[in-house]
């Protein structure tokens, strides 16, 4: 399965320096494609502990561990969205999307289909050759989606991937993101800060809070949303 274990995890930033304990004893089982949103209040740690889950940030005490062993470093089991786009300005939408592809190693003709496949499914066909520059900010997070969705990582991690965009945009993008997810069933991390995004999207939701960052109440959404 491709779920998440998260046992006893804290994080310290600038310990050289008297230090500030941004993570306290973090446990935490995610399922194999589970929905599962990180939410609480700005400095709670969210996107502390999704960046160690990413294994962009080394664990410095405690261990996470995915299907593919202890999470030392970032991985292709794993793949991220910002809140900031991301995208390289200087090439077109396919590029970008094409630009993951190759990374991966994935080879040129299936690089091509898989490209098309989820441009298409992000709903911008005809917007391959489009700029970042010349989108709107939902149409620039689509794209930073399908570049991220096109390399099949079995977790999805997303870092607050709304945040920049209106309030009308931001509600379609959680519903394609939802309609997505119920297609792929990925395993999907998702922080926010905001109630009604987590629990709009989420299967299970774990509510944090700062100083020190901690896990208050993890609770399952029994909504029917699908
Ligand atoms: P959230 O995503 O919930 O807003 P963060 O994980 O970004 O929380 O931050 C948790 C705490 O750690 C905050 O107090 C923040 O200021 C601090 N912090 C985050 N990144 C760094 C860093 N690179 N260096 C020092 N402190 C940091
Ligand atoms: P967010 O609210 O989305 O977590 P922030 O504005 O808190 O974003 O942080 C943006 C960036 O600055 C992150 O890369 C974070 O690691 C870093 N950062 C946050 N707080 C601190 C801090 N006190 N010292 C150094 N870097 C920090």
């Amino acid at each position: 399965a491709r779920g998440i274990s998260i046992r006893d995890v804290s994080h310290t930033y600038g310990a050289r320096t008297g230090g500030m304990l941004a993570l306290d004893g973090i446990d935490l089982d995610i399922g194999d494609g589970e929905f599962h949103c990180l939410l609480g209040p700005s400095g709670c740690g969210k996107s502390t502990l999704l960046y160690l889950i990413g294994g962009f940030i080394p664990v410095q005490a405690g261990t996470i561990s995915t299907s593919s062993g202890t999470v030392v470093a970032p991985g292709p089991d794993r793949s991220i969205v910002f809140q900031n786009f991301a995208l390289f300005p200087w090439k077109t939408v396919k590029d970008n999307v094409l630009y993951g592809l190759k990374k991966a190693g994935v080879a040129g003709a299936e690089r091509e289909r898989r490209a098309q496949r989820y441009i298409d499914m992000v709903h911008l066909t005809g917007f391959e050759d489009a700029y970042p520059s010349q989108l709107s900010g939902g149409m620039q997070q689509r794209a930073a989606i399908a570049r991220t969705l096109a390399v099949d990582p079995g977790i999805l991690l997303m870092d607050e991937p709304f945040g920049a965009l209106d309030a009308q945009t931001r509600r379609v993008m959680q519903e394609e993101l939802r309609a997505i997810w119920r297609d792929s069933r990925k395993t999907v991390v998702f922080v926010t800060h905001d109630v009604q995004e987590a629990v709009f999207l989420a299967d299970r939701i774990s509510i944090m809070s700062a100083r020190p960052g901690r896990i208050q109440h993890v609770i399952n959404v029994d909504l029917p949303k699908d």
